[in-house]
């Protein structure tokens, strides 16, 4: 699979550290499974991964911490 973004790198399969911030908190999901262009770093989540990290951000929300940080590989 090529990347989308630079258009020459190989995407390969690795793990990345998801962080994305609501109204007034903050999220971190580590070891989230992805795929990262070897080139550019440019970050891929597949379908049902993606799907996954939105279910965990709704938990999240409803959690209200200012900050949470969770595993992927314990709550998937
Ligand atoms: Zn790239």
């Amino acid at each position: 699979m090529k990347c989308l973004s630079c258009k020459s790198g190989d995407m390969e399969a690795s793990v990345t550290i998801y962080f994305t911030d609501l109204k007034n908190c903050m999220i971190i999901i580590k070891n989230a499974p992805c795929y990262k262009c070897e080139q550019c770093g440019e970050v891929l989540f597949s379908a049902s991964v993606a799907e996954k990290l939105d279910v965990l951000m709704d938990k999240a929300e409803i959690l209200a911490s200012e900050l949470t940080i969770m595993e992927y590989d314990r709550i998937a």
